[in-house]
């Protein structure tokens, strides 16, 4: 990779990590999904990036995917155990980075396994090791502390304008001997779950699409919707509640969301919810494969 892109991926490595850890900050009993949300995606469109994907936040039993919706309400309980998940985008560039927040004090093993886990990760990642040798790291990790890894969720490859691209890396040893390569972009992401089972389901909730295609629509509400969509968030995925501008009446603006998801224009991202009960932590970085080793970039 050439130095003026491995400078344009570092840069938005560490613009990532600084939204999430403000962000994260903001994460306190009381406090607003919603405002923190606006805040961090303020954040990263003032400092001269967009989003990589909405701010999620993800409490308890729900492992990913939840981000506020049109006028939220929703407000963060002194139990919750939150899951703060975030990235910045620049000409295609993009950042993907997470940490769990546990506002009782009472899931510290949880959350540690879940680190524990990234960080014996990142300490087997080098170019040609086999992507199931870290999910097997990942996997002692969180077993060793009485949890189970979550084994339908994992890490990625990360491409232009292409948050999940080609590579899975497991959360367990799934048998997969594909080998990391040096200069590939991964995010490396154990989920840890306190349940019964170390799966998620899509849930009925979704707050998060990405455009799919062009469709042509009667309803001119979802008409209205689709031109702002194709006009600013046809590359990365976005929030209902990014739409509110085109939209203001809420009700009216799910009908149209949903009539546009029902004709093919939309990939939907719902809300992942642990299969088995209990509690889900999890912890994520971006990293840059070496010959020898990896390059954390959301640091
Ligand atoms: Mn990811
Ligand atoms: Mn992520």
């Amino acid at each position: 990779m050439d130095e003026n892109n491995l400078n344009r991926i570092r840069d938005v490595g560490t613009i990532s990590y600084r939204a999430l850890l403000n962000a994260k900050a903001l994460v306190k009993p009381g406090a607003k999904l919603l405002d923190i949300a606006s805040a961090a995606e303020k954040f990263l469109l003032d400092s001269g990036y967009t989003c990589a994907f909405p701010l999620n936040l993800s409490v308890n039993s729900e492992a990913a995917h939840y981000s506020p919706a049109v006028a939220d309400e929703k407000v963060f309980g002194d139990k919750d155990i939150v899951k703060v998940d975030f990235g910045a985008a620049k000409d295609g560039i993009l950042g993907d980075c997470a940490v769990t927040v546990d506002l009782s004090g009472e899931n510290g093993k949880l959350v540690e396994a879940s680190e524990q886990a990234l960080a014996d990760a990142i300490a087997t990642v080098k170019a040609g090791v086999k992507v199931s040798e870290i999910g097997k790291e990942i996997a002692n990790a969180i077993e060793s502390r009485g949890f189970k890894p979550i084994e339908n969720l994992g890490g990625h490859g990360v491409g232009e304008h292409d948050l999940h691209s080609k590579i899975f890396i497991p959360n367990f040893d799934n048998g997969d001997d594909t080998e990391l390569e040096e200069g590939e972009v991964i995010a490396i992401e154990p989920f840890a779950t306190s349940g019964k089972k170390g799966l998620v389901t899509d849930s009925d909730v979704c707050e998060i699409y990405g455009f799919a295609g062009p469709v042509q629509v009667r309803n001119p509400d979802a008409r209205k919707v689709l031109d702002e969509i194709m006009n600013k968030y046809s590359s990365e995925p976005f929030a209902v509640r990014w739409l509110s501008n085109v939209i203001p009446e809420k009700f009216k603006l799910y009908v149209a969301v949903k009539e546009l998801w029902r004709s093919g224009a939309l990939t939907p991202y719902p809300m992942l919810i642990g299969l088995g009960g209990g509690n889900v932590s999890q912890a994520e970085a971006e990293l840059l494969v070496t010959r020898d080793g990896c390059e954390v970039l959301t640091k």
